[in-house]
């Protein structure tokens, strides 16, 4: 215990040094000693007082603390009541003015040039007219948690640290155990997206089946082409990069074929290898295809291979009962990745990972050091450090416990449903136009193309260009099947039939000018 005592003889021994080092090698006389020593302490304290008035700033009093706060949530509200006007991407790459500057600046300027060279350029990810890669989201109360989270700035690492903050991650980790149907007794962690959950699902799919050194170029991996591309650098990031990957051939609506990948599964076996994982997407980012997943827990429980489930963009529709059978069998993964900041509509930094084999995920994440002794002799709580390569990291849990708590759960199903119809809308507006389109889409993702061209992949490049010069609605292109198509990806929160319209109407006027130009 600290009685004061304890404190001034951690202080004494610096002082009494601090005479020696102005000594000239004789001894000094004592009276004289004892007032060099009262000068280096008078020195010592008006020093921390000089600091600390200018450390001061860093605590803005509170009529100057009001008053920025004020300035910053009036250009929120102002934001938020504009927002439907916004385009879902304006073009435009200025950023010199963001470099740091030798001077103070008032918030008003700050703000000024966060609305021009932030906000107004590029994708508007909270805008409804973002329809391009996989839209992300941007609720209020979201927001309103963060800044909760960041002004109290609780620690959310430790259970020890942060008993309140750790039950608020688990109650939300417990929350996606019950809506995916994994066992109590499974483990969870909140991360800062999809990548990261991914990379947690991947390495203890890498421990459990201790694929390591030799093993290494033996053991398999079967995926979707389709597999979103932080897959592939989770693998390289843990050593997997010579791993055989088996990029499996799909089905018409683009999804894994399960005959296919028990075939690819046996030729192996007979090659002397060792499959070990399957990776299934529940909603592919390009097509938004949902794999067989009950066929492939089949297989992955005769034949003994992890089961992962990338659902970072689909995960939630699992909410909507309409959806509800395309999912079966993800309650049987050995791991799920579900990405809040997509299908929850949350702001960006937010994904989520279960994994069913405790063990496996803590192998490579739990560690034990002498400084968190204190830590760990509580009890065998699981700490979010213990399931996660953070240590410290940010009171994320409150961005989506908040939320969930002031709106219940019907108002994000009813968007998941509404932004399913609106797929189905959009389709049939341009299938009404003319436009050639991809298949039923399992979700709400989906593709078109123009073709009536003599040559349609540079139509429909220029086609897209016009689009992203037009900026209205944003949406983005890939390659499927070898086609150049135009994806709509419909997940932003704030997207509505008028937005749907608007997309339409900007197609037709963006193909009126490649019409022209062509
Ligand atoms: C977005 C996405 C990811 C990557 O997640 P981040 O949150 O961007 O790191 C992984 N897989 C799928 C299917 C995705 O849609």
């Amino acid at each position: 215990m600290d009685n004061g005592q304890g404190r001034k003889n951690q202080i004494r021994p610096f002082l009494l040094n601090l005479p020696q080092l102005f000594r000239s090698g004789k001894a000094n006389k004592r009276s004289t000693m004892h007032q060099t020593e009262e000068n280096a302490k008078e020195q010592l304290l008006e020093n921390i007082d000089r600091q600390a008035k200018v450390r001061a700033q860093l605590d803005p009093e509170s009529t100057l603390r009001r008053n920025w706060t004020e300035q910053v949530t009036e250009f929120a509200h102002h934001f938020t009541d504009h927002i439907h006007q916004w385009n879902g991407y304006y073009p435009g790459t200025e950023t010199a003015e963001l470099a740091l500057s030798d001077t103070v600046e008032d918030m008003g300027t700050l703000l000024q040039r966060y609305e021009k060279y932030i906000s107004r350029q590029g994708v508007s990810p909270a805008s409804a007219g973002h329809l391009g890669y996989i839209p992300g989201g941007g609720i209020y109360t979201s927001a309103l948690a963060d800044y909760l989270a960041a002004v109290t700035n609780e620690y959310a690492g430790i259970h020890f640290a942060g008993p309140g903050a750790v039950a608020i991650e688990n109650a939300c980790i417990d929350w996606l155990k019950q809506i995916f149907g994994f066992p109590q007794n499974s483990v969870g962690n909140l991360s800062s997206g999809g990548s990261i959950a991914n990379l947690i699902a991947l390495t203890s799919a890498r421990d459990k089946h201790r694929v390591k050194g030799a093993a290494i170029e033996k053991s398999v991996i079967y995926t979707s082409p389709h597999v979103h591309h932080c897959i592939q650098k989770s693998l390289r990031i843990i050593g997997l990069e010579e791993a055989p990957i088996r990029l499996l051939k799909l089905d018409n609506g683009h999804r894994i074929d399960a005959n296919e990948l028990e075939q690819t599964i046996q030729t192996d076996r007979k090659a002397g290898l060792n499959p070990f994982l399957v990776i299934a997407s529940a909603g592919t980012t390009d097509t938004g295809a949902v794999d067989p997943l009950n066929a492939i827990a089949d297989l992955c429980e005769t034949e003994n291979l992890w089961f992962h489930t990338d659902a970072a963009y689909g995960g939630f529709f699992i909410l909507c009962p309409e959806k509800q059978q395309l999912f079966r069998g993800i309650e049987r993964a050995d791991s799920v990745v579900v990405d809040p900041h997509k299908g929850m509509f949350l702001p960006y930094g937010i994904g989520a990972v279960l994994v069913r084999d405790r063990e496996a995920v803590m192998h490579s994440n739990h560690y034990f050091a002498n400084y968190m002794q204190d830590a760990f002799a509580e009890h065998e709580m699981i700490n979010p450090a213990d399931v996660s390569p953070e240590l410290t990291k940010h009171f994320r849990g409150l961005r989506m416990w908040l939320p969930l708590n002031l709106h219940g759960i019907e108002p994000f199903r009813a968007a998941l449903s509404e932004k399913l119809l609106l797929t189905q809308y959009f389709r049939q507006l341009l299938s009404q136009n003319g436009f050639m389109l991809g298949p039923e889409p399992d979700l709400s993702v989906s593709y078109f193309w123009w073709p009536d061209a003599k040559d349609p992949d540079a139509y429909n490049e220029l086609l897209m260009k016009e689009i992203h010069r037009d900026g209205r609605v944003m949406l983005s292109s890939s390659r499927i099947d070898g086609r150049y198509v135009i994806r709509i990806a419909i997940l932003a929160f704030r997207t509505g039939r008028n937005t749907v319209e608007e997309a339409m109407e900007m197609v037709l006027r963006c193909k009126e000018r490649v019409d022209e130009l062509m």
